[in-house]
């Protein structure tokens, strides 16, 4: 048989479903894989399914052979698509909150999966080829940050064997056809925290009665700006941002708490750590000097490891892929200040990683906006409204990439 994976973006495409809720996704996963002859887990982290092949060369001496894990992401975005295309998603679906919200693939989800199912098609065809066993995860709600640590902990790391390297690959506004790659810190490490500012409420009449952390909270959001500013070196990347402020209900209340909500980005763990403990100063010490009766409190509500490409594995695969597809494809795309969770499965297992980026622009629209100094305002990016990838040669280099990476690493 032989999957027509232009159907299958589409149809996946029209279909999005938010985090953890991608049912209909895991069914089309799971009847390709069957098609295929292929033995699947599913219901791993709710919606995750995992599947492996064996090659049917001999392995090394003594050896099971090497083990590849290839990992996509499935779930789609709380957005309202605009692309205009006749394929485009009309989807709703309830988030978390119970509100009814538009549902897209605006982060390129659907083409992973494609990509990857279209590469299992491949290495299923040629395993008389190579020796070694090829573990394919399909995850969910990688937007939340929490898909491979759920499917970890429904134990995908038990159920197949462990790897000895990690592969995966995300869809970017690059050109069509150009794959992105850089050896150590590929994507930033990030936290989201909650910090609850305690006061003490009263008449907005009688101020000097009360701790108002309204106040409090406004100091705090201005000294966090100095964390990057002041105590970072420049040469190293950090984010500090607050996102979301929240207090009171009414003029003349001055309320008894305030909150605020933080993102935090960094290139790695001494960095976090040392980010992290200059927040959490300033947060303490601007409550302090309001006079708080009450420690604030500081939660962690997810937390994202960096992102880091092994840097001989990351040599060994640029190689291959030059090889494959001609020198200059492979382009450095500089440090992404956006996370993923791909990283947990090959860190929990202390195998390495490699995950690189693939383009999905029309080469001549992205050379036009070059051109023009207009790459900003003109490629749509990922979580857009506007991402659209081209259906070719997207879905082609897709599999490529993956077939190309997995069979470097089998023997
Ligand atoms: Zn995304
Ligand atoms: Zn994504």
């Amino acid at each position: 048989m032989s999957v027509d994976l232009e159907a299958l973006y589409i149809d996946l495409h029209r279909h999005p479903e938010l985090s953890f809720q991608e049912t209909r996704t895991a069914g089309v996963v799971t009847r390709a894989l069957a098609a295929l002859g292929l033995d699947f887990v599913e219901g791993l982290g709710k919606t995750g399914v995992a599947t492996s092949i064996t090659g049917e060369r001999e392995p090394e001496p003594g050896t099971r052979g090497p083990v590849v894990w290839l990992r996509a992401d499935m779930d789609a975005l709380p957005v309202h698509e605009e692309t205009g295309l006749a394929y485009a998603s009309t989807a709703r679906g309830t988030d978390p909150s119970g509100t009814d919200v538009p549902v897209m693939h605006a982060c390129g989800h659907d083409m992973h999966v494609t990509a990857l199912l279209g590469a299992l098609e491949r290495l299923t065809a040629t395993k008389a080829e190579w020796a070694g066993t090829v573990v394919a995860v399909f995850q969910p709600a990688e937007e939340y940050g929490a898909g491979s640590q759920a499917m970890i902990a429904d134990g995908v790391l038990d159920a197949f064997p462990k790897p000895d390297i990690v592969l995966g690959q995300h869809l970017t506004p690059l050109p069509a056809g150009t794959i992105g790659v850089r050896p150590g810190t590929q994507m930033a490490a990030s936290d989201g925290l909650t910090v609850t500012l305690h006061g003490r409420g009263g008449h907005g009449s009688r101020p000097h009665a009360t701790i108002d952390p309204v106040v409090m909270a406004a100091a705090t959001v201005m000294r966090l700006q100095t964390v990057v500013s002041r105590e970072v070196d420049p040469r190293e990347m950090a984010v500090v941002t607050v996102g979301s402020i929240h207090a009171g209900l009414k003029n003349n209340i001055i309320p008894a708490e305030a909150r605020l909500e933080l993102s935090l980005r960094y290139p790695d763990d001494d960095a976090r750590a040392s980010v992290m403990a200059r927040v959490e100063r300033v947060v303490r010490a601007e409550a302090a000097a309001s006079g708080a009766e009450r420690e604030p409190e500081i939660v962690v509500d997810h937390s994202l490891p960096p992102t880091i490409n092994d840097p001989q594995a990351t040599a060994r695969l640029t190689a291959a892929f030059d090889r494959a597809f001609g020198e200059g494809t492979v382009v450095d795309p500089g440090m992404f200040t956006g996370s993923e969770d791909v990283s947990w499965f090959a860190r929990d297992a202390g195998a390495p990683l490699v995950f690189w980026f693939w383009g999905g622009v029309d080469p001549q629209q992205y050379a036009d906006a070059v051109a023009r100094g207009t790459v900003n305002e003109d490629i749509p990016t990922n979580h857009s409204p506007f991402f659209a990838p081209v259906l070719h040669p997207t879905i082609e280099r897709g599999v490529d990439a993956l077939v190309i990476a997995a069979r470097e690493f089998l023997s």
